[in-house]
């Protein structure tokens, strides 16, 4: 019958029989009556198996599906039970929906295409639905992608790196393939046990496989990838390193901001308005000020200055020698990691013995780090492992984290990480 393949295509289902179609003035909604075809009845929502039936369940229920238009539509159906040998008694599956959904399969998918190209408010507002509801949505379409891969195939160069959101509160330990520049794997959690987790997925005769292992040189990563990937190489995270040396530089440069400020309470206080001549300097108060804006003029690589930041550097090599001083150790050693091998080798020693004679506390201390894992930052070039994928990773992962603000759980953030950086974008229903 031509009508009841133009409705299957419509309504995006198979296996399915339409029984009616019809308007629901009420709820303004379009109502598909559907029943699975006989092939696909009885079977256990979570595996799937043909199972002997239990109860009529809930009776009838509707499961939301793409607009027809501009109006809302569901698909209505029994939701029997039946008894599944594994899985005890559950609701029996439905071709056109995933096993505890309340969204259609076309609806889900359309869902999570969406929530990896739009804005939240495109979503929700496109789509009708909570952002929460999103984060259930998503979920469950990755693990249907999840699933259907096997995202750790031919897996050898892997990236550990661990990043916190919430303002610190929340911490994700993800996994990333640096041949194929994808992330593999992320779960909540910063301890030894949620890196576990990871190779025990992995397996023992994949871990043997893992030829280098990059990380950012905390050393309960240390400790389980020399027990669980024996054969690896390890090697630090080049983005690690660099950002040790920003904070250090940012610690002068609180320090010095601190001794401006007490400088600056012990000048005498101004109206407002332009100062009048002749009345006093005030080097404490003008230091104060400038350190103030100088943050980002000593983060930025030289190359990305803007014309004032450049002027701010320039001022602050005047007048705070010391804290140009960390400024230039903090750039010779990203530099380092620019150069090739043999230069970098003479480079680093030359730099190690820089930052130990400075006198400036907090580079002679980060001096002791670099010492400690020096191999691993000469493997890190030698390699070239990381270049910026470690980086752009935690950088990209970190809006997201802002995005998934909302979201009921974790997973669902990790799911939406996985669908956006681990190469499974879900597909748009009917584009095949
Ligand atoms: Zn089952």
């Amino acid at each position: 019958m031509r009508d009841v393949s133009l409705w299957s295509s419509v309504l995006g289902v198979e296996k399915t029989v339409i029984e009616r179609i019809v308007f629901d003035e009420e709820a303004d909604k379009v109502v598909a009556h559907v029943r699975p075809r006989s092939r696909a009845r009885n079977r256990c929502g979570v595996c799937g198996r043909r199972s002997p039936g239990y109860d009529t369940g809930e009776g009838r229920r509707r499961w939301r599906s793409l607009d027809l238009g501009t109006t809302s539509t569901v698909l209505e159906a029994d939701s029997p039970r039946v008894r599944c040998p594994a899985h005890g008694v559950v609701v029996a599956s439905v071709p056109w929906a995933r096993h505890d959904a309340g969204h259609t399969k076309v609806f889900d998918d359309q869902v999570a295409w969406l929530a990896t190209q739009a804005s939240k408010s495109a979503v929700t507002e496109l789509m009708r639905i909570a952002w929460r509801t999103v984060g259930s949505i998503i979920t469950r379409v990755w693990n249907d992608i999840e699933a259907g891969t096997d995202r750790f195939a031919g897996l050898r160069r892997i990236g550990i790196d661990e990043i916190s959101y919430k303002k610190g509160h929340k911490y994700l330990m993800v996994v990333v393939d640096h041949d194929t520049r994808r992330l593999i794997w992320a779960a909540p959690g910063r301890n030894s046990a949620t890196v576990g987790e990871f190779f025990d997925l992995l397996g023992p005769d994949r871990c043997a496989q893992i030829t280098h292992v990059s990380a950012d040189g905390a050393d309960f990563i240390d400790t389980i990838v020399a027990a669980r990937c024996p054969a690896a190489v390890r090697v630090a995270d080049p983005f690690h390193i660099v950002k040790w040396a920003t904070e250090a530089l940012d610690e002068v440069r609180r320090g010095a901001w601190n001794d401006a400020r007490a400088l600056a309470r012990k000048e005498p206080k101004r109206g407002r308005g332009r100062p009048p001549a002749g009345s006093p300097p005030r080097p404490g108060n003008d230091l104060a000020k400038a350190l103030r804006g100088g943050r980002y003029a000593l983060w930025k690589n030289p190359e990305n200055l803007t014309e004032n930041q450049k002027i701010k550097l320039t001022w602050i090599a005047a007048t705070d020698p010391k804290l140009y001083r960390a400024y230039l150790l903090k750039e010779g050693l990203r530099l380092i990691f620019t150069m090739p091998y043999p230069g970098a080798v003479e480079a680093l020693e030359r730099w190690i013995s820089w930052a130990r004679r400075c006198r400036i506390p907090a580079f002679v201390k980060l001096q002791r780090s670099i010492v400690k894992h020096r191999p691993r930052i000469l493997a890190a070039i030698k390699h070239n492992l990381s270049n910026g994928l470690i980086e752009s990773t935690n950088t990209k992962i970190r809006l997201l984290t802002r995005m998934a603000f909302g979201f009921k759980s974790p997973q669902a953030l990790i799911a939406l990480a996985l669908l956006n950086l681990g190469g499974h974008r879900p597909d748009l229903p009917g584009r095949k």
